[in-house]
């Protein structure tokens, strides 16, 4: 997705030529442009279907980590939320990483998103009739009901990257329109595989196509955008990374990077489920009138992006009310059972998230025979662990969201529509109870981050403020692996907020 943002601005602002290279084929699936059928993208060709190790605070689950292959990356299956991020989460990046990250800047560059990609100034999609009564209880309750554009405290609807009814991915929203331009280049299936580098200056990639090997040379430089995920593996894979390790694996060492690969950390979500008085929740199989309904003008329950509402909210008794702790996803539906289940049901999650888990994990390369059941492709294989919850602080904070969230939907609005709770169940009431069921159901939800950090100490960090890697010339990462520590919302719109405080860098050329 980043790369899209960065190719958009080279291109628009005339800083040079540009080849995008894409491991994934173009975004044709119907999955990537009708709103309510990305889950049904995750596994299949345009996604790269990668699973984590077994969490050993998540009952020993090995949880699934969808990524997007495709123009567009993981934008193309995404949920479509598209919010900025709190300012305050930008306190600790100023102080640690300078001036490049003070607020007005970061300020200038989300304003900058917001008007190339016009998503602030579009009318509200669509609600499903589940959500729309749930909104309207809102109104009436304590919750303040507002759209959802940034990270403020209560409850309204997401602001989605969706125009008539059809998913708006990076690509379509950024890039697509640019393909005129000569001075851009886009390849699909076509899968950088190494970087290339004479003495410690990157001079290019090499890639895998269906045609074979391929060595490209590269005029100015290389930036890597290939996400949390896959820009630390194409690190370790060039010979960028821990010396011992690399040494274990038996890989000639290009820079000696301790960091690269660690700080890997994520959203993790809990759905409390309730069944409803009144209302259908969503249904993955259409009607044949839902579906003629959309054919027709792309609007009824097709149109959903699923997690159409949320809401941001401060502990209660928390020192700065103003800066949320925790946040809801809403959806209509039984969140563990969408898009599984095809018989109506009538229940509606509220998936509860803590903002700023302190939990860090890591991404490894070990050698394919030493893997114990992660994907096995070559020699060497992703080892992905985020460690969720090893800090008990995020224990804690989980089942505290959970508790609190709970008092919230006692309201006595809200209950005209919630009945029953699923989800933990009532019987579920004491810490120990709740702590067991998040451990059985919690899950991510997609905010891998972090792998690639941003800071200015080559041993805790892989890229300095401007993204350039420490200790090699000509290579930028810049994606959500760079992220210091994860934004108290959905990343997408803070990723392209990096991108394009990057592509201002580029222009003054005095600062690459
Ligand atoms: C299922 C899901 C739902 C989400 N929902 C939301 C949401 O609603 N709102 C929100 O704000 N955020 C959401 N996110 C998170 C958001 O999409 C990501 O944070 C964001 O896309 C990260 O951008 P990126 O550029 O770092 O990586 P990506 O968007 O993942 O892009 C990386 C790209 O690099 C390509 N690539 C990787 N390796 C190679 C290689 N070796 N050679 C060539 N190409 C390669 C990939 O194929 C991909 O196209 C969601 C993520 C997922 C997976």
């Amino acid at each position: 997705m980043a790369g899209c943002t960065l190719a958009s601005e080279i291109t628009k602002r005339e800083l040079g030529s540009v080849l995008l290279l894409e491991a994934g084929g173009q975004p044709t699936s119907l999955h990537l442009k009708v709103p309510s059928q990305y889950p049904l993208a995750f596994s299949g060709r345009h996604s790269w279907g990668h699973a984590t190790t077994p969490q050993p605070n998540l009952a020993n689950r090995r949880i699934a980590m969808p990524v997007g292959r495709t123009l567009g990356g993981s934008s193309a299956i995404n949920a479509m939320i598209f919010m900025r991020a709190h300012a305050s989460d930008f306190d600790a990046w100023h102080s640690q990483l300078g001036e490049a990250w003070a607020p007005d800047r970061v300020e200038e560059a989300f304003s900058a998103i917001g008007q190339m990609t016009g998503m602030l100034n579009q009318s509200l999609p669509e609600l499903h009739e589940v959500t729309k009564d749930l909104m309207e209880c809102i109104g009436h309750s304590v919750l303040r009901h507002g759209r959802l554009d940034e990270p403020r405290l209560g409850v309204g609807p997401f602001v989605r990257c969706q125009k008539n009814g059809r998913r708006q991915s990076a690509w379509d929203l950024q890039l697509n329109h640019r393909l005129r331009k000569p001075s851009l280049t886009v390849r699909t299936d076509t899968e950088v595989k190494q970087i290339e580098f004479d003495l410690n200056r990157a001079t290019g990639v090499q890639v895998l196509t269906p045609h074979g090997i391929e060595s490209i040379h590269a005029g100015k430089g290389v930036i890597l955008c290939a996400g949390a995920i896959h820009s630390p593996r194409l690190l370790l894979d060039s010979g960028i990374g821990d010396a011992e390790d690399m040494r274990g694996l038996g890989r000639s060492l290009v820079c000696q990077s301790p960091a690269v690969g660690q700080n890997l950390h994520d959203h993790l979500v809990y759905p409390i489920v309730h069944h409803l008085r009144r209302g259908v929740s969503l249904n993955p199989s259409p009607s044949k009138e839902e579906r003629m309904r959309y054919l027709r003008d792309r609007t009824g329950p097709r149109s959903s992006n699923i997690a159409e509402a949320g809401g941001f909210f401060a502990w209660h008794g928390s020192n700065n009310a103003s800066v949320p702790d925790y946040q809801w996803h809403i959806t209509p539906t039984h969140y563990l059972e969408y898009p599984h289940r095809h018989d109506p049901t009538s229940a509606i999650s509220f998936g509860v998230t803590v903002l700023r888990p302190k939990s860090r994990g890591r991404i490894s390369l070990v050698r394919s025979e030493d893997a114990n059941g992660t994907d096995i492709k070559g020699p060497f294989t992703l080892r992905i662990d985020p460690a969720y919850l090893t800090e008990e602080s995020d224990r804690t904070a989980f089942v505290r969201s959970v508790q609190e969230s709970r008092k919230l939907l006692a309201d006595s609005n809200l209950q005209t529509l919630l009945g029953q709770e699923i989800m933990p169940g009532e019987k579920r009431i004491d810490e120990d109870q709740i702590a067991k069921s998040l451990a059985r159901f919690a899950t991510t939800i997609y905010h891998y981050v972090g792998s690639c950090k941003m800071g200015t100490s080559k041993d805790h960090s892989v890229v300095d403020s401007h993204f350039r890697v420490h200790g090699v010339d000509g290579l930028h990462v810049c994606d959500a692996s760079a992220l210091p520590s994860i934004v108290s919302a959905n990343p997408q719109c803070t990723v392209m907020m990096m991108a394009y405080r990057l592509a201002n860098w580029l222009e003054s050329a005095a600062e690459v």
